[in-house]
């Protein structure tokens, strides 16, 4: 359904190399605001001084930008390098909104919906004890609440830092979420919160709800793991409406877990959860966006591939489901082979390129033939299931001598392999080299003579010429080759095996 005044954002915090469960939550928004017609908005949650780092920042931009996710406000224009922000809300990197932050924490302790906590963590662990042993909700107790003004006085004498706690309403807390329906949180589990440290740093429980109300965020649509924070922040988001700060509150959408082996949760720390990681192996972008977009929506009971635009013509966040997704990488890896077959055949050879060069390639430049790889493509273009998997697919055509491959020559050369090898070098001689059936033919013809099928007789022919026994179709490699290097490398095995 369009509409213009959607506005969603994309938050991460800088920490690292993204993960493929912040990329789904990322095409979530992304697809949503494109599906709408509405805005979207990329800001960087980087006020984590000790975890947050310029590089990871760059990667993020790198990543969006590899993953096509055109942001419409945020850090830098999407198709600049040049640094300034794009969009009206500029900052968009929250380390340069410090101030705004100070201004509404002031702002909500002038008005009574904040109050500062001079509570010690010492005070605060004993108390929290006692309450679990008594079996009591274990959260902050409101101790700082009410101080009066004698208390705040011996309190001050004591040097005591106080923290910026945020007043919770005592009553329940509702809300629609756009994904699981009506959820309830009761007041005894959502004790007041802090919001400024001790140090007057704005903490994440601030600073989100409070840049998304600024931002004039309509959707928030993120991760389950972030459910918790939610009424705190629907709580937040009514003091900031009365204070004219925020205009309304936003509707949300928790997106269901992503679960890895062992259903256990995706983690960061998980090696196939990394997105550097499936661009080094050569995904194609809409290959794992198709894959990732499956990870609790689909577009329909009998359709798993898809482009993005179909996706965006159809997502819609209510279609999305609560219960936890499993991550597949089998599945990942054939819809992205799915993708790679839909290339056109020119997209598909510019999109090897970086496979084909150093530091992937194992040929010298100049060894490269931009003609034979053309020749050989359409044959790769419908065998690969990651675009990495190039490089040892051609290798034998700029190498000067195949790969030496111990295994592959070992289950190829039998007992009589010489003989075979003889005889096929003398057929394939006297070939037609302008069509592999006639290669074809001749390599058929030799396996007749020595009572093979074609494939055992090919399998000699493959090792001498490619070093593998598993590769591109055969007949059409060794056209692409050419008599003279392949007869040259059957001699080679030849002599090898006459050794
Ligand atoms: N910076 C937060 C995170 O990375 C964003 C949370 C949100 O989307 O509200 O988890
Ligand atoms: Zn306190």
């Amino acid at each position: 359904m369009a509409n213009a005044n959607v506005r969603v954002r994309f938050c991460p915090s800088p920490t690292g190399n993204p993960h493929v469960g912040l990329v789904r939550t990322a095409l979530f928004n992304w697809a949503y605001a494109r599906h709408t017609g509405g805005t979207f908005v990329f800001r960087i949650e980087d006020t984590d001084a000790a975890r947050d780092s310029e590089e990871s920042y760059e990667q993020l931009l790198d990543s969006m930008r590899w993953l096509g996710f055109d942001w419409d406000e945020g850090p830098a224009a999407f198709d600049s390098t040049s640094g300034a922000d794009s969009g009206p809300h500029a900052p968009y990197r929250q380390s340069q909104r410090m101030d705004i932050y100070k201004d509404v924490a002031r702002k909500l302790l002038d008005g009574g919906h904040a109050y500062y906590c001079y509570c010690s963590t010492a005070e605060l662990d004993a108390r929290r004890e006692a309450a679990r042993a008594a079996g009591k909700p274990s959260g902050y107790d409101g101790h700082c609440r009410a101080l009066t003004d004698e208390q705040i006085a011996v309190y001050r004498t004591e040097d005591r830092e106080p923290i910026v706690r945020f007043r919770m309403p005592d009553e329940p807390i509702t809300f629609t979420d756009l994904v699981r329906g009506e959820l309830t949180f009761t007041p005894e589990n959502v004790p007041d919160y802090g919001i400024v440290r001790a140090n007057g740093a704005p903490l994440y429980t601030l600073v989100n709800p409070v840049d998304d109300a600024l931002m004039e965020i309509t959707h928030v649509l993120r991760g389950e793991d972030l459910l918790s924070s939610t009424p705190r922040q629907i709580a937040l988001y009514k003091a900031l409406i009365e204070l004219g700060i925020a205009k309304s509150v936003p509707a949300f959408g928790h997106l269901p877990y992503v679960m890895g082996e062992g259903n256990k949760k995706l983690s960061k720390r998980d090696p196939q959860s990394s997105l550097n990681l499936y661009r080094e192996r050569g995904f194609l972008p809409e290959g794992l966006l198709n894959y990732l977009s499956l990870l609790g929506w689909s577009l329909s009971a009998d359709q798993d591939v898809f482009s993005i635009d179909e996706m965006v013509a159809a997502f819609d966040i209510k279609d999305v489901v609560p219960n936890p997704a499993r991550f597949d990488l089998k599945k990942c890896e054939a819809i992205n082979a799915d993708h790679i077959r839909r290339l056109d055949l020119k997209a598909f050879i510019e999109a090897c390129g970086p496979w084909l060069k150093a530091p992937h390639a194992p040929w010298a430049p100049e060894d490269f033939d931009q003609a034979r790889w053309e020749a050989i493509a359409p044959h790769a273009q419908t065998r690969l299931t990651v675009l990495s998997d190039i490089t040892q697919n051609v290798d034998f055509l700029f190498l000067d001598e195949p790969v030496e491959d111990e295994a592959s020559w070992t289950k190829a050369m039998k007992e009589g392999s010489d003989a075979l090898l003889r005889t096929a070098r003398a057929k394939l001689e006297s070939a037609d080299w302008t069509s592999p059936e006639s290669l074809k033919a001749a390599v058929l013809a030799a396996g007749e003579e020595h009572g093979l099928k074609l494939g055992k007789a090919q399998a000699p022919v493959r090792v001498a010429v490619t070093g593998r026994t598993v590769g591109l179709p055969l007949f059409e490699s060794l056209e692409v080759l050419g008599k003279d290097k392949t007869l040259t490398r059957i001699d080679a095995a030849l002599a090898k095996l006459t050794a």
